[in-house]
């Protein structure tokens, strides 16, 4: 099976590859097919990204598409970032700028009222069959007051998982795929290519 994966953030790039090596797929990314626009992610939730992101790939390409959108919920702040958080701090804002956005607007709030989740939804469609399926998976935690960790990307340096005295960003990559909503949501999508045998 050959597959594209409908992302160029880097950070997710590296994680999915990771995460999809036991299915024996080739795996591309945006990277391998530089010309490919992506579409707006305009619609209001996780999983209408996910389809709007890998429907585009696969149209454009006649391949399987992997799309993943994600995002951190932060319930004191009524959901948001929630589907604005590669932009929360602006246009072209970068990681640091976004959470240092975050830990401003929670500034004052003490750790029992900071929870928080990450949300993952992966889609596959695939065009040869007309066939679409989209998975799920969260991590629950609490934003940090300060960011520490140079590990994986985004939030990871503010957000504490439940269970853990570390942030995302003091994991191995390893640490993190055990738990993270990202592994949670592609591991549904493994083991159903899997009984699918795909
Ligand atoms: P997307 O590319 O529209 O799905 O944007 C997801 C954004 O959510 C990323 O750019 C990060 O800011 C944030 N995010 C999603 N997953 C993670 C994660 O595993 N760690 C840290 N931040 C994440």
């Amino acid at each position: 099976m050959k597959l594209i994966l409908a992302t160029k953030n880097q950070g997710k790039v590296t994680e999915l590859k990771e995460m999809l090596k036991d299915i024996g797929a080739e795996v591309l990314s945006l990277d391998d097919l530089p010309d490919i626009v992506m579409p707006p992610e305009d619609a209001p939730d996780f999983k209408g990204n996910a389809l709007i992101k890998a429907r585009h790939i696969a149209e454009a390409t006649d391949i399987i598409a992997v799309s993943d959108d994600s995002g951190l919920v932060v319930d004191a702040l009524d959901g948001r970032p929630g589907v604005m958080s590669a932009r929360y701090g602006g246009a072209d804002a970068t990681d640091k700028d976004n959470y240092t956005k975050l830990l401003k607007e929670l500034h004052g709030i003490t750790e029992k009222d900071r929870s928080a989740h990450f949300a993952c939804v992966v889609a596959f469609v695939d065009p040869a069959n007309d066939e679409e399926i989209t998975f799920d998976g969260k991590v629950e935690g609490h934003i940090r007051e300060t960011a520490i960790g140079e590990c994986g990307f985004g939030y990871d340096p503010v957000f504490i998982p439940n269970d853990s005295s570390k942030t995302l960003a003091e994991m191995t990559p390893k640490e993190k795929n055990a738990i993270s909503h990202r592994a949670e949501a592609i591991g549904k999508l493994v083991r159903w290519l899997k009984e699918r045998k795909y």
